[in-house]
Parts: C-alpha cells; sequence; structure tokens
C-alpha cells in the first residue's frame, strides 16, 4: 500500500473511532476525493516531507503547523460544500486545506496575517494549478468584506469567540466552521449555521488542539454597528 492510501486509511479510521462525536460514520465520497488529488508534500518544508502522508500536524515555519489530515477532512466535510459555492478560509498556512477546497467548490478565498506565509502559499498554489484559490494577507477577523457573502467560512486557528464580521459575511443558511476556546489549550470545532435575521444555530463537534488566531484587537469597536438582529 503506498503512503497517500495508508494516510486516506488512517482518516477513515480516524472517523470511525469519532463517529460517536461527529455523528456519522463515514466522510461524504467528494471530500475524500479531494483530499486524495492534493499531493501533502509539496505543502511541507522540506526538512518535514517525510511527515507528509502522517495523519498528524507537521511544522511549516514562523511558530505555524500544517493541520491533521483527519480534521482537514472532517472540517471539508462539515461545511457541506457544493461544486458552485465560493468559500473564505481563515489562516493560509501552507495553503493545502486551500488546495482542498478548491477541489470541491468553485472559488476560494484565503486569509493569512504572516504576509510571508500568504506570499509563499499564493505561489505554491498558482505552482500547483490551483486557479481559482486567491490567497491575501490579512486579519481573518474582518474577514474579507469585498467578496462577501459567501457560501461558508472555515477558520484554521483557534479564536477565542466567534468573530462578528464572520457571521455578517455568510449567506443566510451558509455555515461557518471554527474552532472556538483557549489558546494554546484545548478548544471545541463548532459548526455555526447563519439563520434567517442573523440569528444563528451551533453545534459542537469535537475537542481540537490549533495554533491561535492572532490580531482582532479593533474588532469590538470596527464591527459594533454590524450586528443586524
Ligand atoms: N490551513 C492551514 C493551517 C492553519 S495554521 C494549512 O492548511 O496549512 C493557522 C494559520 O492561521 C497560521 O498560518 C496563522 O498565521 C494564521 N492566522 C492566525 N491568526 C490569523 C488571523 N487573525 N487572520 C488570518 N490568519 C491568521
Amino acid at each position: 500500500m503506498n503512503d497517500l492510501q495508508r494516510m486516506l486509511n488512517d482518516i477513515e479510521r480516524e472517523v470511525k473511532l469519532t463517529r460517536h462525536l461527529i455523528s456519522k460514520e463515514t466522510l461524504d465520497d467528494r471530500v475524500m476525493a479531494a483530499i486524495k488529488q492534493v499531493p501533502r508534500p509539496e505543502f511541507l518544508p522540506a526538512d518535514y516531507r517525510f511527515l507528509a502522508y502522517e495523519n498528524g500536524p507537521a511544522p511549516i515555519g514562523l511558530g505555524q503547523t500544517i493541520s491533521q489530515p483527519y480534521i482537514v477532512a472532517l472540517m471539508s466535510d462539515l461545511l457541506n460544500t457544493k461544486a458552485s459555492d465560493t468559500i473564505l478560509e481563515i489562516g493560509t498556512g501552507s495553503g493545502y486545506q486551500a488546495a482542498v477546497l478548491s477541489n470541491l467548490v468553485k472559488q476560494v478565498y484565503s486569509l493569512e496575517i504572516i504576509a510571508e506565509l500568504s506570499t509563499k502559499a499564493a505561489r505554491r498554489l498558482e505552482k500547483l494549478g490551483y486557479n481559482n484559490v486567491l490567497v491575501r494577507t490579512g486579519d481573518g477577523h474582518f474577514g474579507w468584506p469585498e467578496q462577501a457573502p459567501f457560501d461558508g467560512i472555515i477558520v484554521t486557528a483557534a479564536a477565542a469567540d466567534i468573530p462578528q464580521a464572520l457571521i455578517d459575511q455568510l449567506h443566510t443558511g451558509a455555515r461557518l466552521v471554527i474552532p472556538v476556546g483557549l489558546p494554546y489549550d484545548y478548544q471545541e470545532l463548532l459548526v455555526i449555521k447563519k439563520m434567517a435575521a442573523g440569528k444563528i444555530e451551533s453545534r459542537k463537534v469535537l475537542g481540537v488542539s490549533f495554533v491561535p488566531l492572532t490580531g482582532g484587537s479593533a474588532r469590538e469597536t470596527k464591527h459594533s454597528g454590524d450586528c443586524q438582529e
């Protein structure tokens, strides 16, 4: 069995092990096919490429990590994407999650707060032919208002609370998948659905551990007036 197939089997095994938490036995076939098509070694620094097909996170430099394949697959599944969707990702990192999403939807916008990472990820995605991904350096707390509303938003860093701008930038009925909790500790992966009149429905999926969502200091003042009732 090759390394890629072993990684896919490891994802499927972990899905089964966590089935009571995630309320599903298997992930969407479209998601598994999307994962299969992305060459994960290309998203890792040369020194860590030996970890490319392990079902674990790995360092990508500047204190950041590429997420565990099972978590990438699960979050992609929880977004419930359609081929016609436009999705916003917060936390481009290596660009791996964006590449997986690019196989699932029409257009991916991805924000990364560290300029060096966003530049590298944009170059890598272009080189690999992911033409429907646009990466920009910026603070995800404010979303990407020029491209909103989105059919789904995925946050791949741990937020202390739910940024209101991200709710504002979702279509009614669309989902936000986000880890919320203590930085450098434990967070709950939440699936938040935007309902009519700006109301939200939130579901806890399972405990996760992400690097922190940084920035956002001006969010209270900047967005206090945006909240619709
Ligand atoms: N999705 C990535 C892994 C995410 S690691 C991948 O597939 O490789 C989390 C990333 O979120 C880091 O690169 C970090 O710099 C970025 N980040 C942290 N706070 C952010 C913010 N406020 N806005 C945008 N990106 C942020």
